[in-house]
């Protein structure tokens, strides 16, 4: 083994250790930013009661959450956040809030 092969294979197995964070990192799905341009346009906030709503489809402001929305994807949860289908399954707050909140069926 040449002194160039050791050096190419040492590099290449410093690299394995890394690969299944990297993997882990990528499936875990990722919260929706606040500045993230959808959620501004949408209003989105991680708090309902910072958000200015109003009464929709017969369910009075202050009841409206993430956690009762239909697009909120309460099997998925991962703490206090679920999937949420109207930001492609990014993470949404359960108690949030955005102007595309429709009641659960
Ligand atoms: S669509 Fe529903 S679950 Fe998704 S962010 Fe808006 S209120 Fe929350």
């Amino acid at each position: 083994m040449t002194r160039r092969d050791f050096i190419q294979r040492a590099s290449a197995l410093a690299v394995l250790p890394l690969i299944p964070a990297i993997s882990f990192e990528s499936l875990a799905a990722a919260k929706v930013p606040l500045d993230d341009p959808a959620a501004k346009a949408l209003r989105y906030v991680e708090d309902a009661t910072l958000a200015k709503r109003a009464d929709k489809m017969g369910v009075a402001a202050a009841e409206q959450v993430c956690s009762n929305c239909r697009f909120y994807i309460t099997a998925n949860a991962e703490g206090d956040y679920a999937p949420c289908q109207l930001f492609q399954n990014r993470l949404v707050a359960g108690p949030g809030w955005c102007a595309g909140w429709v009641p659960t069926a």
